[in-house]
């Protein structure tokens, strides 16, 4: 079976269980289960000495979790089970479909707006630390979606935010995990340095770039010899595109 089905399966098992929770079946709410909460958690803690508002052990344990993964297998979180990630990437190939082709924007932009990522950090912790409530709410695709819309939101603005990030994950594959997740810019110096990754064989790679172009993240796998890249998921989208055999695999090693 092809490995994305069984991501996809894996993926769809989590929205599943946070739509369970979102519904109001289980003992905790669906916010409990988000690994950012976590971060926010932490700082709420060592600023404040307490927990932020929705927020507590369950968030840190979770955040601390995916912290050790993302040191073992990259940011194989943000694939495997991150549901953000997975409408992300589900937009991602539809707006590929529409707009026959993939649009990335050029390297150097591409660069810049993924510092964007590191503007949201800061200003999520700096009003977590400031007011102890998440502020971020009202703008975060995960609340809107599963609370739909729920306490917290701020009127046409958010649903105005939604669009946008709908229209932007059309236009450009993973662009709120891209540009604008603060947990991505959390894990990226865990993730450079993650144990699993993949090993490109230069020897027997015939250059034909199939890799890159199946990446969610634009990853040039076929120029690289080891993918230490910050962005990859682990997620073998470029594994499964490969038409040599054994040319990519995956291997622990610094
Ligand atoms: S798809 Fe496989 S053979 Fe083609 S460039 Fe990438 S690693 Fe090399
Ligand atoms: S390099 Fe391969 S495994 Fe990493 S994100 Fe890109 S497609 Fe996924």
């Amino acid at each position: 079976m092809p490995i994305r089905y069984v991501r996809y399966t894996l993926l769809t098992i989590v929205v599943g269980l946070v739509v369970w929770l979102a519904l109001g079946y289980g003992a905790r709410s669906f916010e409990a289960f988000c690994p950012f909460g976590g971060a926010e958690s932490l700082w709420g803690l060592l600023t404040a000495g307490q927990f932020s508002c929705a927020l507590g052990p369950l968030n840190l344990s979770l955040f601390i979790g995916v912290i050790v993964l993302a040191l073992i297998a990259k940011k194989v979180f943000c694939s495997w089970a991150c549901p953000i990630g997975f409408f992300g990437e589900l937009l991602g190939k539809l707006g590929a479909k529409l707009t026959k082709g993939k649009l990335v924007p050029g390297e150097r932009l591409d660069r810049t707006l993924r510092l964007l990522r590191y503007v949201v950090l800061v200003v999520s912790l700096y009003y977590t630390y400031k007011l102890g409530e998440l502020v971020l709410r009202g703008y975060d695709p995960f609340y809107l979606i599963f609370s739909g819309f729920g306490h917290g939101t701020v009127g046409w603005i958010s649903y105005t935010v939604l669009v946008i990030l709908i229209l932007g994950g059309l236009a450009i594959p993973m662009f709120f995990c891209r540009y604008l997740c603060p947990l991505g810019a959390v894990f990226d110096p865990f993730s450079r340095l993650g144990l699993i990754k993949l090993q490109r064989n230069t020897e027997t790679c015939t250059a034909c770039g199939h890799c890159q172009l199946a990446c969610p993240h634009n990853i040039p796998v076929h120029a690289l010899a080891q993918i230490r890249n910050r962005d990859c998921t682990n997620c073998l989208e470029c594994v499964e595109v490969c038409p040599e055999k054994d040319v990519l695999t995956l291997r622990a090693g610094v």
